[in-house]
């Protein structure tokens, strides 16, 4: 059995894998649900360490909230809500996301809800000014985080429903971790 001291350098030597708090089974989506995956929870949390991230609750839309969503006018992308789209909700969703990502500039990786205006990853829906569905992308986090740190490995819930998905995703992260190891330990011989 390992004794303290290793099951200490266990933990410490995890990947650390900042991910949506939803998806962990945390009540802040905007309706006071979640959204848990059993494979992350069961499975991914034995060999990562996870740092629960939540932009809309870090902008203090609180739950529930009235739900908001990604709208393209002249080329410039908003935060409006639903039911009123005259109301912009932008600046402190922006100002929340940076906040997070400030938060996770040790993260080896990052795990976000599909979907979701702050959260998505690839398929957001995107409206118009008209309330039509115009495009789809990524959430204002995802936007923001991948134009901070290009490279950083993210996917969404959907991503990791598939092995090819899990695989691909952990050997990045792995690799990811590696590197940020090294340059550190680099940079403290220097
Ligand atoms: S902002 Fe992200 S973490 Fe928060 S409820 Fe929405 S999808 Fe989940």
């Amino acid at each position: 059995m390992a004794d303290e001291t290793e099951l200490q350098l266990q933990h410490k030597d995890k990947p650390i894998i900042a991910i949506s708090s939803c998806l962990l089974g945390e009540p802040v989506r905007y309706d006071g649900q979640a959204r848990p995956v059993s494979w992350i929870i069961d499975v991914l949390s034995q060999h990562c360490e996870f740092l629960p991230i939540c932009p809309e609750m870090e902008a203090g839309f609180g739950v529930p909230r009235p739900p908001i969503r990604l709208q393209q006018k002249r080329g410039v992308l908003s935060v409006v809500l639903v039911g009123d789209p005259s109301e912009e909700r932008t600046e402190k969703l922006e100002a929340a996301c940076k906040s997070v990502l400030a938060g996770i500039q040790h993260a080896d990786g990052l795990i976000l809800k599909a979907r979701s205006p702050s959260c998505g990853v690839k398929d957001t829906p995107v409206f118009d000014e008209a309330g039509a569905e115009s495009a789809s992308g990524a959430g204002l986090f995802t936007r923001i985080c991948l134009a901070a740190r290009p490279g950083f490995p993210v996917i969404d819930e959907q991503g990791l429903a598939s092995e090819a998905g899990r695989v691909g995703f952990l050997i990045q992260v792995f690799r990811y971790c590696c590197r940020r190891r090294y340059n550190k330990g680099a940079a403290g011989l220097s």
